[in-house]
């Protein structure tokens, strides 16, 4: 069985601007790498589909989604960029871009539930942690791992998934969402203080959340995952397993102070890969967040993928 590694073209025309750090070469980066290197010839490379509003609507609030959509659909007709906060702006390609990005992560989760490939990547944009039940944030609109969980759990039956989240930012978004569903083990780790200066106080019995200081380095954070996230995991025996695969907290990314290299990805992957082995049959879903330096974000992807498809 192999790794699925969904993604698709629309993906790349959401574009927040010149200089914006969350740009469309994000994934050009991670492309060229991966053709390089030999690997994309061992991924089953899969178009991801655009998602269905009943997915969006578990995870989502019925009137965000109608909204977010409408508000989407104008930019894409009008051709006029709009700001929905600060970091986070629409552009005409936005509205397909979030479509595809929330539909790639439900789409894995069914191949992988279905037994048609062993794991899967989704290599997509926007991002989607920060996206609450009802706002858009921190350069997300739909919270694609989220919607995901959701689809395993309400339409596909599975009764526990656990969420790890590595991205450097706090996924506050996704936390909002599934604080208090039993069903769902989040485990986080996270620089604090940082955007968006959330977490230190979880929000639900079901939330592990780890706030490290700046300037943490790869050999501490694998001892507070090791110590704070394996036997809650083990404990809760997930049926599947959701990431949200942030590599912002690389020592080369600028937008945060943490110090992991490829290595602890590949440690960190290796972890997880443990417990999906063990309590779930493998079924792993990870889903591209954060991850700024293009070097830095293409080679850690690519050592998080070795491990995913080893
Ligand atoms: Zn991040």
């Amino acid at each position: 069985m192999t790794t699925a590694f969904y993604t698709h073209p629309d993906c790349r025309s959401h574009d927040m601007g010149l200089g914006h750090p969350e740009c469309p070469a994000r994934l050009d980066a991670i492309d060229d790498l991966l053709i390089a290197s030999g690997l994309q010839s061992a991924l089953t490379c899969r178009e991801a589909p655009l998602v269905d509003s009943t997915d969006l609507g578990n995870a989502h609030s019925s009137g965000y989604v109608a909204e977010i959509r409408d508000v989407l659909e104008r930019v894409a007709a009008d051709g006029r960029m709009r700001a929905l906060d600060p970091d986070t702006v629409a552009s005409p390609g936005t509205l397909n871009a979030v479509l595809r990005a929330a539909g790639a992560a439900v789409a894995a989760t069914d191949a992988v539930i279905d037994g048609e490939v062993a794991n899967a990547f989704c290599a997509v944009r926007p991002p989607g942690h920060h996206a609450t039940r009802g706002q858009a944030m921190g350069f997300c609109f739909f919270n694609n791992v989220a919607v995901a969980a959701r689809h395993a759990l309400d339409v596909r039956g599975l009764e526990r998934v656990a969420i790890i989240d590595f991205d450097v930012h706090h996924g506050n978004g996704t936390e909002d969402i599934c604080a208090g569903d039993e069903r769902i083990l989040m485990v986080s780790i996270f620089q604090h203080p940082l955007y968006p200066y959330s977490g230190a106080v979880p929000l639900g019995d079901n939330m592990i959340n780890v706030p490290v200081p700046p300037y943490t380095r790869g050999p501490a954070i694998r001892a507070l995952i090791e110590e704070n996230w394996m036997s809650p995991l083990d404990a809760f025996r997930p049926q599947m397993i959701f990431i949200s695969a942030g590599f912002d907290a690389h020592r080369d990314d600028e937008l945060g102070q943490l110090g992991l290299v490829e290595a602890d990805y590949t440690w960190i992957t290796e972890k997880v890969k443990a417990v999906a082995d063990k309590h779930a049959g493998g079924r792993i879903v990870s889903c591209l967040e954060g991850g700024y330096n293009l070097g830095a974000l293409a080679r850690s992807v690519a050592a998080h993928l070795r491990v995913l498809m080893a």
